[in-house]
């Protein structure tokens, strides 16, 4: 492969699924038992805040499990950023913190992090590892029953669009790893980083809705794929 100066990364569900967590549709999808808007909706989280930080403090406890460890996805990714010598940028849509733990650091979590509750009242970020429960008070402003899950739901503006788009334009290889392609504005990064003129790949288990929409198209697992295409993007590297 070409080598090039800047990368940017998607990563979605898929990527963690090889680590035991479920992704968002799908056999066995999180949501088979949940209407999405009931728990990953402002409208849901307002009318039954309960079932809703139910549903994260599961998520949150099966991130916590000793079992609930980075794969070589995760791995590979991490290794990718500490060896290329380029711009490098992973945009991930996943709540978990998988990446970190594989020791990504270039890393945007632009649907937000399981591990972090926010305040409705004074927004402050906390990390929690701990199950959330609605009558919980702020422990910095004080707020009574205020505190949300630190995620973007649906109908909500992801995080830090603009730092996104700017390395989307500037990137020359954009790669989407485990994404359905079904959830927006992700699913049309693709798009920006081919008018950019960024060569496109994309690696997944099955067919996605933006496949055509990529130039090269690698058909197969994150853990299995990956560790093989970094080595070839580095291999163009040195
Ligand atoms: P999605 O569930 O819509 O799609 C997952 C994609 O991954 C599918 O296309 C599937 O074919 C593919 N896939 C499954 N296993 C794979 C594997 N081993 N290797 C490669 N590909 C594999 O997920 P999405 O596109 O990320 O959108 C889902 C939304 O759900 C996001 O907003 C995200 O925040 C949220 N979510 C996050 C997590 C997480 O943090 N791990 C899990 C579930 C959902």
């Amino acid at each position: 492969m070409a080598t090039h100066r800047s990368i940017v990364v998607l990563s979605g569900a898929g990527v963690s699924a090889e680590s035991g967590i479920s992704t968002f549709r799908g056999v066995n999808g999180l949501w088979n038992n949940h209407r999405i808007e009931e728990v990953a909706s402002p409208e849901g989280f307002a009318r039954d805040p309960d079932l809703v930080h139910r549903f994260y403090n599961l998520r949150r406890r099966q991130l916590l499990d000793p079992q609930t460890r980075p794969n070589a996805a995760h791995l590979a990714l991490a290794r990718l950023e500490r060896s290329f010598p380029g711009e490098f940028m992973l945009v991930t849509q996943n709540i978990d913190d998988l990446h970190e733990r594989a020791g990504s650091s270039r890393l945007i979590h632009m649907h937000g992090e399981l591990l972090k509750a926010r305040c409705g009242a004074c927004e402050t970020v906390a990390v929690r590892y701990d199950d959330i429960d609605s009558a919980d008070t702020c422990g910095h402003c004080g707020a009574r029953r205020a505190l949300r899950p630190h995620v973007v739901w649906f109908g909500e503006m992801p995080m830090r669009l603009e730092e996104i788009y700017t390395a989307l334009g500037g990137c020359d290889l954009f790669l989407a790893v485990g994404t359905s392609g079904h959830v927006h504005p992700a699913a049309g990064f693709v798009d920006v980083a081919r008018r950019a003129g960024a060569a496109t790949v994309e690696v997944n288990l099955e067919t996605s809705v933006t496949e055509s929409m990529f130039q090269r198209r690698i058909l197969g697992a994150a853990a299995a794929v990956l560790p093989v295409l970094v080595d070839e993007l580095l291999d163009g590297t040195r």
